[in-house]
């Protein structure tokens, strides 16, 4: 697919497997989900990537989900560069982290007091200390198909039974430390309801909006339901808004869904795209965090000045340009609707869910509300799908799991790109 043979990604990928494992830093980027070897990129501008190889693609990965508004956007490539010049990292306070911290508490009013880090994996981990040190319960109920990063409490495959014990997803986590993670099925309250009944809990750790089993919207009454649930039980309600924070809504899934939680983990787009996350929520918990209380967590390069700096000018533009999520909505749901209508008129089995700038086609599925339902997909046919798009000058995420990514920079490209996608889709017919 991706690569042409001898092309220069191609000789920069052999020398990469070399000496990296899979020729990357990240499992997914390897693509190996879709064949062939990735493309190198050589810089990005907007909506678009240009590969070593000088090919321009539209780009629908987006970092993952950590650039909202486009490839070094003239705002924020400033803002990293006047940090720069101040100096690249003090281990002392600076103004900023003051700044991005008063200024995520407005956008998101839950989080009365945070901490910044430097992944999503240290904000999930650190929220469920938190959330242990603070109930004395060592149990966490997690939802199957969903992502927290790769602390091992998180790396479990669920059990087909619902609320089972977990068995650890990968050698190298021992069973005793997801012992106490307890696997239930995402939009399934009862499972659950059980899981809180049969266990000691600390917390519900959840993707309000799933992303990384392919996006999967809440079921109407799912947030509310766990609201209740863990209150009725005094576990506490962990909202993984990584993916969805600042991007389903400037307030994250838990504005656009009203539901909200004790504690809410960040990072993608609070990171403006450089290695920065942060974990925060009701200020008598957060107080249990070193050096305020006993809990410890801590980082070298947490609050980073680059990293803060380029989170912070994204935030603003968030903030002062909330018109921007109606752009977004906008935009996907004209992608949502050609692509549906595509798959339909094409007689292609699947379906397209979205919410906010998040979108998955989903080949073989005619809806998904669960990772059992996810994992149904048709990977042949997304691979087919994946490799159309990319000759159609389209980048999407490697992977069947994996959401597409809107960014405010998609604006002018987004015609060109919905046509390039729904002539993909005729292709694997
Ligand atoms: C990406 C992601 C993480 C992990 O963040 P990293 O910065 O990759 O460690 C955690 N939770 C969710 C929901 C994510 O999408």
């Amino acid at each position: 697919m991706a690569a042409e043979p001898r092309s220069q990604s191609t000789v920069f990928y052999e020398r990469a497997v070399n000496v990296m494992p899979g020729g990357v830093n990240s499992p997914v980027r390897a693509f190996k989900a879709v064949g062939g070897s990735p493309p190198f990129i050589a810089s990005g501008s907007g909506p678009r990537l240009t590969t070593v190889d000088g090919d321009d693609l539209i780009d629908f990965i987006s970092s993952w989900g950590a650039l909202i508004l486009g490839h070094a956007e003239p705002e924020i490539v400033a803002a990293v560069e006047e940090a720069a010049r101040r100096g690249t990292s003090f281990g002392v306070p600076t103004v900023q982290e003051v700044e991005i911290a008063e200024l995520v508490s407005d956008m998101v009013p839950s989080i009365e007091v945070m901490r910044l880090v430097n992944s999503g994996t240290e904000a999930t981990a650190s929220a469920v200390r938190v959330a242990r040190a603070a109930t004395g319960r060592p149990g966490i109920v997690k939802f199957e198909g969903c992502y927290h990063g790769h602390a091992d409490p998180f790396l479990v495959k669920a059990g087909s039974g619902a609320a089972t014990l977990g068995e650890p997803d990968s050698p190298g986590v021992p069973v005793a430390t997801v012992g106490d993670t307890h696997i239930c099925r995402f939009n399934d309250l009862e499972t659950v309801a059980r899981a809180l009944e049969e266990n000691e809990i600390a917390a519900v750790i959840v993707e309000p909006v799933a992303g990384n089993m392919g996006v999967v919207p809440p079921e109407e009454g799912f947030l509310p339901g766990l609201r209740t649930m863990c209150d009725e039980s005094g576990a506490l309600l962990i909202f993984d808004e990584v993916m969805t924070g600042f991007r389903v809504a400037r307030g994250g899934a838990q504005e656009r869904y009203q539901v909200i939680p004790d504690l809410t983990c960040l990072g993608k787009v609070i990171s403006g795209g450089t290695p920065s996350a942060a974990y925060g929520g009701r200020a008598d918990l957060m107080r249990w965090v070193a050096p305020d209380g006993p809990v410890y967590q801590a980082g070298t390069l947490a609050g980073n000045p680059l990293a803060v700096a380029a989170g912070l000018a994204t935030l603003r533009h968030l903030h002062e340009n909330p018109e921007i999520y109606d752009v977004l909505e906008i935009m996907g749901a004209g992608m949502e609707e050609a692509l549906q209508a595509s798959l339909d008129t094409n007689g292609v089995k699947g379906c397209v869910q979205r919410v906010g700038a998040m979108l998955t086609v989903f080949f073989g599925p005619g809806r998904v509300g669960s990772w059992d339902e996810a994992s149904t997909v048709d990977r042949e046919t997304f691979a087919a799908f994946f490799s159309a798009a990319y000759q159609e000058g389209v980048l999407l995420p490697p992977s069947p799991f994996e959401a597409l990514f809107l960014m405010k920079a998609h604006a002018g490209v987004i015609d060109q790109a919905t046509e390039a996608l729904v002539a993909a889709i005729e292709s694997v017919a």
